[in-house]
């Protein structure tokens, strides 16, 4: 029985996730701002916390390592995406969308890294996107943030290489709240015909892939993406 912790599990691929480990009876620890959208399963247990603020991010991985003892596997997945185009792309928002989803995941993994080199074993992992490698117009700080995912999963396999793995899922569209929240019908449609699969990821999917990363299956796997995509970005 693992210890998983995952950031913005309250919703989404994070809860999918979570879903997941619990029901292979891991004990899961989910770090978000907001409570779940819908009742986890039991052994899910969620710690409010923002990403952005390392000294609560820190106290919070400090909680789980007392209380469980070990840390098996991080996965920094809470990521915020706002579509705005270059020219008039606000600062606050810019901002933001880097301090979560690129300086969000540096903060939790270094904290994490530490304990994992304390007792010599863990999986870091991450959610990038297939944005970190195919530009999506109107999505520059986004597109931007999770290519630094990218860099962050290689620079931490190099460091902390052979005790701990490092791995990112790169999802392509997922049906979550945050994807639904800024597509109409219309454009979710206009996605599904641009993927070879013909529609978008349930969330579970995404959730499937972390499972395996964080498996022995995937024992010889480490400073790589496992994009998910339904073949999106095959032919990009
Ligand atoms: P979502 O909005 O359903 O869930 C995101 C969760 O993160 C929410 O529970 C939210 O409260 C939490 N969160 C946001 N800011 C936070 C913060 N500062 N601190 C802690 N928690 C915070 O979104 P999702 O689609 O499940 O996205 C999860 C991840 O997957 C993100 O990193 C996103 O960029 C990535 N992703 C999503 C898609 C997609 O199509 N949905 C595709 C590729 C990558």
């Amino acid at each position: 029985m693992r210890t998983v912790v995952i950031s913005g599990a309250s919703s989404g691929i994070g809860f999918a996730a979570a879903e997941h480990f619990a029901r292979s009876g891991d004990t899961v620890f989910n770090l978000d701002v907001q409570p779940p959208i819908a009742a986890p399963s039991p052994g899910v247990t969620w710690v409010e916390a923002d990403v952005t603020d390392w000294p609560a991010i820190e106290a919070a991985v400090a909680a789980v390592w007392t209380d469980q003892g070990r840390l098996d596997v991080v996965i920094a997945n809470a990521g915020i995406s706002v579509r705005h185009g270059v020219l008039n792309l606000d600062e606050a928002t810019a901002r933001r969308v880097v301090d979560v989803n690129l300086l969000g995941v540096l903060g939790l993994w270094r904290c994490a890294a530490g304990y994992m080199t304390r007792q010599g074993r863990g999986v870091l992992l991450a959610t990038a996107s297939v944005n970190a490698s195919r530009a999506y117009p109107y999505y520059a700080d986004y597109n931007a943030t999770k290519a630094g995912v990218l860099a962050l999963c290689r620079t931490f396999a190099l460091e902390l290489s052979p005790n701990i793995r490092v791995a990112c899922v790169s999802p392509g569209a997922v049906l979550t709240p945050m994807q639904e929240a800024e597509y109409t019908p219309e454009m979710l449609e206009e996605v599904n015909r641009s993927i070879p699969l013909g529609r978008h990821a349930q969330p579970s999917e995404i959730g499937a892939a972390f499972h395996y990363l964080a498996s022995p299956a995937a024992a010889f796997l480490t400073g790589q993406e496992l994009v998910v995509d339904g073949g999106e970005i095959a032919g990009a």
